[in-house]
């Protein structure tokens, strides 16, 4: 009985947490909840500036930088990369101390790869 009782209340602090975020994270404009785990990204590399979208309602708010490239740097420190138009995101992995994976020469992100295209997925 003990152990539903623990589990019950580490359950309610998880979701407190979670709410927590959400709640902090909510859409500005139309107030979503959904807004911190379901949003859309996007970029305009004229002006350097990244978004998230919201889903619902549309609204963007500036939440990083991208370079020209199409290489952006959220406000929570992670960094990605968008495709020239700036509709296509994609998260960027940290590691690369040693390795040319993610460097300049190779095709990564690089115009000629099918990856992050139309049929992506
Ligand atoms: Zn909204």
């Amino acid at each position: 009985m003990e152990e539903l009782v623990v589990s019950i209340f580490f359950c309610s602090v998880l979701m407190a947490c979670i709410g927590l975020l959400a709640y902090s994270e909510r859409c500005s404009s139309c107030g979503s909840l959904m807004y911190h785990f379901y949003n859309n990204k996007k970029a305009n590399l004229a002006i350097g500036e990244a978004y998230h979208a919201c889903k619902r309602c549309g609204a963007k708010e500036v939440k990083g930088t991208v370079d020209c490239s199409g290489y952006v740097v959220w406000s929570n420190g992670n960094e990605g990369d968008f495709s020239k138009d700036g509709e296509y995101y994609r998260k960027r992995h940290h590691g690369r101390d040693g390795g040319g994976s993610a460097g300049d020469g190779g095709g990564y992100a690089g115009d000629g790869g099918g990856s992050a295209g139309d049929g992506g997925f």
